[in-house]
């Protein structure tokens, strides 16, 4: 990115040009390459390719122009010097680990990460040796106090999913490097519009692209920004072997949804800070969980280190399940889906859904409380998605959505 002559771009610009080149048929929209191999003018041409000794295409599972482009893009909009596109955000975490990690290491990860994550780190990597450990987030001496010599990632999701808690990117890198370690961030949350991991001091910024950068829940893709060597070797070697790369269409897409990205985090930050002061003053909520608020108690860092909240709020209610399933069935218009990133607002009920899987134990020290309700904010009319809402906050006879579509 730095030696091209679009390096000076500002992040609007970055999103809707950067990673194109033209073809000759003079196209406007970006081509998509469905095609799995290339051809090469020659043998001695497909020998060089394939011995590395000249660049271009050879074989779609880890070279393809669509695919290339998406990479480019989320690299110049991350800030980093190479991106590497993965079939889903788990495919994503699981292309870092391979690719940085071997036997015998140690990761220092927060609690509060999706739960797929979780089961990624406590399931599968133990298998081959290696270990986690999961601290808080938000408490910096927990993370100093649980480093160890074989400590060699620390991974974490700034602000988490779904209480908006925020953890100080800077201090944690600071702390990873320290001790011989790398700082990855899982940025699916804000996407590089919001919040740049790696001008913090982060080593990797990690993506779920199915989220926001789709931003229309069509394709499921991942991606991991970062340095040449971490990420444009390390990490694509594993795609390269093992394959679980990006299709070109699904890149298309996830083009398509960079380029109205900076818009689209705009809208669903309004939307969100306005629902959540709303909610905050309705007598049907008790507790409110966004980390836009001037209450919330890592406001201060969120405003250093993102430039606008991001369209996540959570809520409690009273009755436990009950009185959150009955918000939930009241509303006609709100998805009930665990998705987030969407132009529709979904609305979750974490403790049976997202995180069902925890322990109550474990539920209880990760804040998700029975009476927890996650609203991923969409592009809707505030005012619509508010009176969704409000009839099932209202006290009175429960409702439910029988009979509508
Ligand atoms: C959804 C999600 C993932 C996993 O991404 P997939 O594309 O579903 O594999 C990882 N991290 C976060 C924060 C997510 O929301």
């Amino acid at each position: 990115m730095n030696d091209s002559f679009d390096s000076h771009w500002g992040p609007a610009t970055r999103a809707v040009r950067t990673g194109h080149r033209r073809t000759a048929e003079g196209e406007q929209g970006e081509p998509i390459f469905t095609t799995s191999s290339f051809v090469f003018q020659s043998a001695r041409e497909a020998a060089a390719r394939f011995a590395g000794e000249e660049p271009g295409n050879i074989y779609s599972r880890f070279t393809n122009p669509t695919v290339r482009t998406f990479e480019e893009r989320l690299a110049a909009l991350e800030g980093a010097e190479s991106a590497v596109a993965t079939a889903s955000g788990m495919s994503a975490i699981l292309a870092c680990c391979m690719g940085l990690l071997q036997q015998g290491d140690h990761l220092l990860a927060s609690r509060s990460i999706f739960g797929t994550s979780s089961v990624l780190f406590n399931k599968y990597l133990a298998r081959f040796g290696i270990r986690t450990t999961f601290v808080d987030l938000t408490d910096p001496a927990a993370w100093a106090a649980a480093l160890e010599p074989a400590t060699r990632l620390l991974f974490l999701e700034t602000p988490s999913n779904p209480l908006g808690e925020v953890g100080d990117i800077r201090a944690l890198a600071d702390l990873a490097h320290a001790n011989d370690a790398l700082l990855a961030v899982d940025n699916c949350v804000c996407t590089p519009i919001l919040q740049r991991p790696l001008e913090l001091g982060a080593d990797l910024a990690i993506h779920s692209a199915t989220k926001y950068i789709d931003g229309q829940g069509r394709c499921v893709g991942g991606a991991v920004a970062g340095d040449r060597k971490r990420v444009g070797e390390d990490v694509f070697g594993v795609l390269r072997t093992a394959g679980p790369t990006l299709s070109p269409f699904n890149a298309w897409v996830f083009l398509k949804g960079l380029e109205t990205l900076p818009l689209r985090m705009q809208a669903h930050s309004r939307n969100a800070q306005g629902l959540a002061q709303w909610l905050a003053k309705h007598p049907g909520v008790s507790r409110v969980h966004y980390h836009g608020l001037a209450d919330h108690p890592q406001y201060r860092l969120m405003q250093r280190q993102q430039s606008a909240p991001g369209g996540i709020v959570s809520f409690e209610v009273e009755g436990g399940r009950e009185g959150a399933w009955r918000v939930i069935d009241a509303t006609r218009m709100l998805s009930i889906t665990a998705n987030l990133g969407d132009a529709k607002t979904t609305i979750t009920h974490p403790a049976t859904t997202t995180h069902g899987r925890l322990s109550p134990e474990e539920k209880a020290r990760s804040g998700i409380t029975e009476g927890l309700i996650r609203v991923a904010v969409g592009l809707e009319d505030l005012a619509d998605i508010q009176a969704d809402l409000d009839p099932g906050l209202a006290p009175g006879p429960a409702r439910n959505r029988k009979g509508f579509v």
